[in-house]
């Protein structure tokens, strides 16, 4: 594959004389020279199973992609277009084909396919990214040969991504990693493009899982790349077809809770295949939360209470890339933000860019928004609830659902009132109402879309990273998780950069002499916090 224009990459096998601090440094066939990552381990409260414990078909609702724990770093679109009057038979008794006959696929209703089509063209507006790779791949196909079964939300952005990896020469069947995320209209476009897609909008627990097990189990056909959101997919390939792993060349994770799975399994032995975890390269978190929340704590707040932030006095749990995401937007609308934090560094940063730090207990009282963005638990206690003014709006940006303590909401002297979707009124005794939103969910995944060129930025780190395990030699990567090389992590960055007319400057010899750096990057060690 030929080399971006706006970051020239040096070609396959070159050496990078990059800072000391790259100690493990190996070669990569895609880029240059790059850092196996260090193992990372991610805690979570709430979701420390193993694959060998997940539960079994009864109680997988809760683990599993529907409302999954994973979907919080794995963005859809919370919308979905589909025509609600779709009739009731199941997609799996229908016999369907598309315009070339074939019927190789599973969606609701492959006659909305032009529709689809339509919402794929607009999601390639904002995702030149992959467009561009689509083009520098015309001539080299860097993914000839490969079969990759993937599992994520399928939404128009997913679309553009599973296309281009088709137009870089893989082989795709897909399933949607969440049983209610599928745009039907999206998945009957791919399936009448020729795609094998096996997903629809409101899937039981047994469509879920029969979806990934077409995707996998298909005579003449053996996948030997695996791209998944949540580690539903892997988890399937271990548990019946643990012989495919034979051929697998790698696994390509996006979600918090999938590259937790996956360390998970490393560190006991059980990983037979190399995984990239895109899940924490830089560009794709900052791009999830920082400058995702950004944009959507304003629109999630809008469209379910239409607030106005001016003056607002508003409180912000957690000042980490989520909470100062969340505070920049409010901020520059106007209202007054209060951050409450546990850690000192985020806290003196949050002084140094204009904000109170308190306690909750300092402010609750007369605060409008309270918004939750820790990663942590009981952040918001019925105490703080009882102490609230009334109309205080109430919501969680954070990963888990337990950060506010809505459980504590569900007693008999409180009234529930639904008064819009996703917004409920819990009334007090004397009247007093809380608006909380999304039942203290993810306010913008539940109540808003996330920006295509977000989705667009971590589609193109997924692409590379299947590039790259499944063009690497054999030794590069061993059974083990590795952090997508800084060096791709640039180029996805550089990729974006002409849907800005942004152009870089070029470090001249005696500069790139200097500061002891290869002219074409890696940058920054791999320690640097951007
Ligand atoms: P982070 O670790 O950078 O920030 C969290 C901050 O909360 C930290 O600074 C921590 O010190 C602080 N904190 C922890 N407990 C606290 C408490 N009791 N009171 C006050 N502050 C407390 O993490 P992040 O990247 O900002 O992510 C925060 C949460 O948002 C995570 O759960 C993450 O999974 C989730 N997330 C959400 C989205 C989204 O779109 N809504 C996107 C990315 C991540």
């Amino acid at each position: 594959m030929s080399m971006p224009d706006a970051m020239p990459l040096p070609g396959v096998g070159e050496e990078l004389k990059q800072a000391k601090e790259i100690e493990d440094a190996e070669k990569y066939s895609f880029m240059a020279t790059v850092t196996k990552a260090p193992k990372k381990q991610i805690q979570f409260a709430d979701d420390m199973q193993e694959f060998s414990k997940f539960p079994t078909k009864t109680g997988r609702r809760s683990l599993s992609r529907s409302i999954s724990q994973s979907s919080t770093d794995s963005y859809s679109s919370a919308a979905s277009y589909t025509d609600s009057s779709d009739d009731e038979v199941s997609p799996r008794e229908k016999q369907q084909t598309n315009s070339k006959g074939s019927s190789n696929f599973c969606v609701k209703n492959i006659k909305q396919a032009e529709f689809g089509r339509r919402e794929i063209e607009i999601a390639e507006q904002d995702m030149s990214a992959l467009i561009s790779l689509r083009k520098r791949a015309q001539g080299e196909k860097p993914l000839a040969g490969a079969k990759i079964v993937g599992c994520t939300h399928i939404t128009a952005q997913t679309a553009v991504l599973i296309e281009t990896l088709c137009a870089l020469g893989a082989q795709c069947r897909w399933s949607a990693c969440n049983i209610y995320s599928t745009q039907n209209e999206v998945a009957a476009a791919l399936a009448e493009a020729g795609v094998a897609v096996f997903a629809w909008k409101g899937e039981s627990e047994d469509d879920f899982w029969w979806c990934i097990d077409r995707c996998v189990n298909m005579d003449g056909w053996q996948a030997n790349m695996i791209l998944d959101d949540g580690g539903d997919l892997t988890h399937w390939v271990y548990k019946k077809y643990p012989n495919v792993f034979k051929k697998i060349r790698g696994i390509v994770e996006e979600s918090v809770t999938g590259v937790h799975r996956l360390y998970q399994l490393s560190k006991a032995g059980k990983l037979c295949v190399p995984a990239m975890n895109v899940n924490d390269s830089v560009t794709k978190q900052k791009f999830d939360n920082l400058y995702c929340c950004r944009e959507s704590i304003l629109d999630g707040l809008k469209r379910t209470t239409d607030v106005m932030f001016g003056g607002k006095q508003v409180v912000v749990c957690g000042y980490g890339e989520v909470g100062k995401g969340c505070c920049a937007a409010l901020k520059a609308l106007g209202a007054i933000v209060y951050i409450t934090e546990i850690d000192p560094i985020c806290a003196l940063q949050a002084c140094m860019d204009g904000f109170r730090v308190v306690k909750l207990n300092e402010v609750i009282r007369q605060v409008d928004v309270v918004i939750t963005c820790t990663g942590n638990k009981n952040v918001v206690t019925r105490e703080h609830l009882d102490r609230m003014k009334n109309s205080c709006i109430v919501c969680n940006m954070g990963h888990s659902n337990t950060e506010i303590d809505v459980t504590s909401l569900r007693t008999p002297e409180l009234t529930w009132e639904r008064v819009r979707s996703q917004v409920d009124h819990v009334i007090w005794p004397d009247g007093k109402r809380v608006v909380l939103l999304a039942e203290g969910r993810l306010l913008n995944l539940s109540c808003s879309t996330v920006p295509t060129f977000v989705l667009s930025i971590t589609a193109t780190t997924q692409a590379l990273a299947l590039i790259e395990l499944y063009n690497a030699p054999e030794g590069r990567y061993k059974q083990d998780v590795y952090l997508l090389p800084k060096k791709m992590d640039e180029y996805v960055a550089s990729l974006h950069l002409p849907s800005f007319d942004a152009h870089l400057t070029e470090l001249t010899d005696d500069q790139a002499k200097y500061l002891g750096l290869n002219k074409n990057g890696p940058f920054k060690p791999n320690y640097y916090r951007y």
